[in-house]
C-alpha cells in the first residue's frame, strides 16, 4: 500500500485518485477549488464521468480515498505525489501554459518530507521534469526525491475503464527507487499484464504528445477523405472499413465527422507543433492537421447552411449535441462552439439540446436557446443537426421530429443515419463523406 497525494481533482486527478484508492492505495485528492472540495465532501461528483460516482463512494466509504485543501500536510505524509493539474493552451502564443504545473512543484517542494517520488501526469512538454526538479530544489535544496513522468491516456467518457485495462502505462525515469515504487503504484495492473514501460522522462514526455497527435492526424485523414468521397460520390464509412481492417491502419479514429475537438488534442497539437518550431525541427504534418481542423468546424455550419437552401438568415437551427464527444459535460474547445458562432454570424438562430453537456455549454455560448429535450429543441426548426453523437440521438421518432419542425431538414455530421432511413421518413439529408445516392 503507498501513501498518495493526487494534486488537481479534475478529469484526471480524480479519476486516477479514485482507481489508485481502488487498486488498495491511501490516496488524498487536493484541490485549490473550495466549490469542487465541498461537493466531493457531499458525495456529488464535479465532473461527468459514468461510473465516478459509485467508484468515489466506495473507496470513501472504505477511507482508502479523502479530499482535502491542504497540500502541504498531504503532501507530507505521502510516498508518491502525482501533479494533475491542467495545462491549457497559452493565451497568445499556443506553447502549454506550465503556471498551475510549476505552482503546484513550489508547492509540494516546500512541503515534502522523506523520500518522495513527483510525477506529473498532466501532458507537459519535454523538459517540464527537469524544471518541476530545479524548482523544487531551489524551494528547498535538501529534499530527497526523485521526478518522474507518467502521462495519462484515459479517455473522458470511459476513464475508469481505460485507467484500469490500459493499454499500455509509461514511466519516465531513470532513478532505480522510483522505478520500484511506480511499479508498487501500478502492481495490480501488472498483475492483469498490462505493460508498464519504463523510459527516460523525456521521451516518456514526447510520447504523450506524439499519441495525441497521431490521433488526431488519423482523424483529419479521414476528415480529408471523406470530403473527397463527397465529390466523386463515394462512401467514407465504407472506405474507412476497409482502409481500417488492414491490421497496420486499424480501425480506430477513422470516424469522418465535424474535426477534433475537446480538452486535449487542440491544445497537445498546438503544443507539440510549439515545442517543434522551438527545436527548430518542425513537425509540419501536424502543423496542417491543426490548420484543416480549424477550418474544418466552420465548413460544418458551411453545410447546415446549404442544406437550408444557401441562406440560415431568420431561420431557426436545432442543434442536437454540444459536448466534444458523448459520454461527457466537458465542452473544452467542442466544435459546436465554432459551429454555432458561424450559424450565428450567418444570421440564424440556434436553439440547442445536449443530455448533460448543458450546464457548461452556457457558460461558453452566447444567444443559444437551451431546449429541455430532443423535440422541443426541434419545435419550429428549419434545420437539425447532429452535432455529437449521444446515444439517445440514435434512435429518432423521425415522424414526431417532423411534426415539430417548420422544415424536415437533417443534417447528420456524425453519420449516425443512413440516408434511406431519413429521406423515408420525408427529410432531406446530408452526412459526412455519403454518395449523393445513398
Ligand atoms: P481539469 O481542469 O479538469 O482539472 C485540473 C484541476 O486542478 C482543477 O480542479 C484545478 O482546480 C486543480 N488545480 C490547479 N492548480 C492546482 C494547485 N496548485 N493545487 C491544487 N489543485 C490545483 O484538468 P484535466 O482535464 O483533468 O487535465 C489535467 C491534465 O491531464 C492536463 O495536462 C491534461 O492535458 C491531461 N490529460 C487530460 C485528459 C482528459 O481527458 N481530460 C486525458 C489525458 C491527460
Amino acid at each position: 500500500m503507498m501513501r498518495i497525494t493526487m494534486i488537481g481533482a479534475g478529469y484526471v486527478g480524480l479519476v486516477s485518485g479514485a482507481c489508485f484508492a481502488d487498486f488498495g492505495h491511501a490516496v488524498v485528492c487536493v484541490d485549490r477549488d473550495p466549490a469542487r472540495l465541498e461537493l466531493l465532501e457531499l458525495g456529488r461528483m464535479p465532473i461527468y464521468e459514468p461510473g465516478l460516482d459509485e467508484l468515489v463512494a466506495r473507496n470513501a466509504v472504505q477511507k482508502r480515498l479523502r479530499f482535502s485543501s491542504d497540500l502541504a500536510a498531504s503532501v507530507a505524509a505521502s510516498d508518491v505525489v502525482f501533479i494533475a493539474v491542467g495545462t491549457p493552451s497559452r493565451r497568445g502564443d499556443g506553447h502549454a501554459d506550465l503556471s498551475y504545473v510549476y505552482g503546484a512543484a513550489a508547492e509540494i517542494g516546500r512541503a515534502l518530507s522523506g523520500f518522495t517520488i513527483v510525477v506529473t501526469k498532466s501532458t507537459v512538454p519535454v523538459g517540464t521534469g527537469d524544471e518541476v526538479e530545479r524548482i523544487i530544489r531551489e524551494v528547498n535544496p535538501d529534499a530527497d526525491f526523485a521526478v518522474v513522468s507518467n502521462p495519462e491516456f484515459l479517455r473522458e467518457g470511459s476513464a475508469i475503464e481505460d485507467f484500469k485495462r490500459p493499454d499500455r502505462v509509461v514511466i519516465g525515469t531513470e532513478d532505480e527507487t522510483a522505478k520500484a515504487m511506480m511499479s508498487e503504484v501500478y502492481r495490480p495492473l501488472s498483475l492483469n499484464a498490462a505493460p508498464v514501460y519504463f523510459t527516460s522522462r523525456r521521451t516518456a514526455e514526447l510520447t504523450k504528445y506524439a499519441a495525441n497527435a497521431f490521433l488526431a492526424m488519423k482523424i483529419t485523414f479521414i476528415n480529408e477523405i471523406a470530403d473527397l468521397c463527397e465529390k466523386l460520390d463515394a462512401d467514407v464509412q465504407d472506405v474507412a472499413r476497409g482502409i481500417g481492417m488492414d491490421g497496420r491502419i486499424g480501425s480506430k479514429f477513422l470516424h469522418a465527422g465535424p474535426g477534433y475537438g475537446g480538452s486535449c488534442f487542440p491544445k497537445d497539437t498546438l503544443a507539440l507543433v510549439k515545442t517543434a518550431q522551438d527545436a527548430e525541427s518542425p513537425v509540419r504534418l501536424i502543423e496542417t492537421t491543426v490548420s484543416i481542423n480549424d477550418q474544418r468546424k466552420r465548413s460544418m455550419a458551411r453545410k447546415i447552411v446549404a442544406a437550408c437552401g444557401g441562406s440560415v438568415r431568420g431561420k431557426t437551427i436545432a442543434v442536437l449535441g454540444l459536448t466534444f464527444k458523448p459520454n461527457t459535460d466537458d465542452m473544452r474547445d467542442a466544435p459546436s462552439i465554432s459551429i454555432i458562432q458561424a450559424l450565428q454570424d450567418g444570421g440564424a438562430r440556434v436553439v440547442a439540446y445536449d443530455p448533460v453537456g448543458m450546464e457548461q455549454a452556457r457558460a461558453v455560448l452566447d444567444g443559444v436557446t437551451f431546449a429541455d429535450g430532443i423535440y422541443q429543441a426541434a419545435e419550429g426548426a428549419d434545420a437539425l443537426a447532429i452535432v455529437t453523437e449521444w446515444n439517445e440521438f440514435r434512435s429518432l421518432d423521425l415522424a414526431r421530429l417532423k411534426s415539430r419542425m417548420t422544415s424536415p431538414v437533417m443534417v447528420d455530421l456524425r453519420n449516425v443515419y443512413n440516408k434511406e432511413t431519413v429521406t423515408r421518413a420525408g427529410f432531406s439529408y446530408a452526412g459526412v463523406g455519403r454518395p449523393r445516392g445513398s
